[in-house]
């Protein structure tokens, strides 16, 4: 069995060798005691998370031998900007090319959402992963984008938690017991109140979205593209809570095995973050390339355990992730866990994207294409076509983001939008993904879906 001690946090210091991060705005900001709202707080609340995220996961993918690179694009500074200032808007958001945090003024108050560990972790989860299973950031499936948001989401909890004192503060609060509702589990506390001023159904009761819930993994074919917090649906940052759930009771279980009882040290705490980051960061990394994504992520957790811990922690695992219905009690129970792994990604020349009929969507007649996953090639397409699943996947996908408005047309909204839905403009509805023409020169236009940023 490998050894899965507690590796010491690196100095946070920026940049970071490989991972360089790049905050924006006037400086320099000397180290001190700043009031809430003011640019020096800002930044060095940002910082730090930014610094204790970065230290966390390099340290992880170090012991992994994961190579990671932020997707900026050729050409371009490898370093990944941060804008803390400039946008107005109550949102946060990783574009690839850089983070950026948004603020608006509700009920009198500026809300910053830089201002906050959890989204400043939040948004920079997302280029980890990003650099690390790049392939994931433009997949038209609602429930690999829910892992995307999953992934996020604990890769603040698990940032948050290299704070020796707020270990502390955790382990007191929930009497050792981290399923139980906490500063860690309320995810986004400030923002989830200033949205529930104006939109008190789309949050939770305490905060924007709570770890510690009871979500049930369903089908999200069979869900609702929205819908208000207390219910699950098919909206990307909805279901995530099914897994992040989950995950949140597996670190809870892994606790209980790492400290053999009820009494667990702020030590022992750390060494299964260490183990839980290297465990999600390996299965995110090699997991099938599936729509319905939790599962093989699930099953490559299993192995890694198994692999490296020796199956140390796998009762808590497959408790957490059968409870959750993301695997099924009889699989994860009855059969070894050799789940494949994905392999390098195959060249086998350009893969035939998906057509789908523009006026399905409420659009003029036009073909909207969409890009197959190419990362497997064997496994995602059979003689240039799409695999089923795929391409039911992606249609869904595809008239959910039109339900929710999340498409910007540009200037295509002239000529392609006949009866699309448009999303009421006092939701501010980020529109996620953009149209682009691909070829026009014909009488039908092809226009190609992709993604622009991830959100909060
Ligand atoms: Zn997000």
């Amino acid at each position: 069995m490998k050894d899965c001690q507690p590796v010491p946090t690196p100095v946070p210091l920026l940049p970071h060798e490989g991972l360089v991060i790049n905050i924006q705005g006037a400086g320099p900001h000397k180290p001190g005691r700043y009031r809430k709202g003011t640019d020096d707080f800002r930044y060095w609340v940002a910082r730090e998370a930014l610094c204790r995220g970065l230290s966390f996961w390099r340290t992880v993918f170090d012991c992994e031998k994961l190579e990671a690179r932020w997707q900026r694009g050729k050409g371009r500074d490898q370093s990944l900007p941060v804008r803390l200032n400039e946008l107005v808007d109550l949102n946060a958001y990783y574009d690839r090319t850089r983070l950026d945090f948004g603020h608006k003024v509700i009920a009198g108050e500026t809300v910053y959402t830089g201002e906050s560990p959890d989204i400043v972790g939040h948004e920079l989860g997302h280029a980890v992963l990003d650099s690390i299973r790049p392939e994931l950031f433009d997949a038209e499936s609602d429930e690999v984008a829910a892992f995307h948001e999953a992934f996020a989401d604990i890769s603040a909890i698990l940032s948050t938690l290299q704070l020796e004192s707020f270990r502390v503060s955790v382990l007191e609060e929930t009497e050792g017991r981290l399923q139980n509702t906490s500063r860690l589990s309320r995810f986004g506390e400030q923002l989830g109140a200033a949205i529930r001023y104006r939109r008190p159904d789309t949050v939770d009761a305490d905060c924007l979205r709570n770890a510690a819930n009871s979500f049930f993994y369903t089908d999200p074919r069979k869900l609702p593209p929205t819908g208000p917090a207390v219910l699950l649906s098919s909206a990307p940052h909805s279901f995530s809570r099914v897994f992040t759930g989950a995950f949140l009771e597996i670190l809870a279980g892994m606790l209980r095995i790492e400290s053999k009882g009820d009494n667990p040290t702020v030590t022992e705490l750390q060494t299964v973050v260490h183990c839980a980051g290297r465990m999600l960061a390996s299965a995110a990394r090699d997991a099938l390339f599936e729509p319905a994504f939790f599962a093989p992520v699930a099953r490559r957790l299993i192995s890694y355990d198994e692999t490296v811990f020796d199956r140390k922690f796998r009762s808590a695992i497959l408790t957490g992730f059968a409870r959750r219905g993301i695997l099924q009690v009889g699989e994860v129970f009855a059969r070894p866990t050799t789940p494949p792994k994905r392999q390098p990604a195959a060249s086998e020349g350009p893969v035939e994207p998906l057509r789908f009929d523009g006026r399905r969507f409420g659009l003029s007649d036009c073909d909207i294409l969409v890009q197959v996953p190419v990362e497997n090639g064997k496994k995602l397409q059979k003689n240039g076509v799409a695999e089923p699943d795929w391409e039911d996947a992606a249609e869904r996908f595809l008239l959910n983001l039109f339900r929710r408005g999340r498409v910007e047309l540009g200037e295509l909204e002239v000529s392609l939008a006949r009866d699309a839905v448009h999303p009421p403009v006092f939701l501010d509805t980020p529109r996620s993904h953009e149209l682009r023409i691909a070829d026009g020169s014909g009488k039908k236009p092809t226009v190609l879906i992709s993604r622009r940023f991830f959100d909060i």
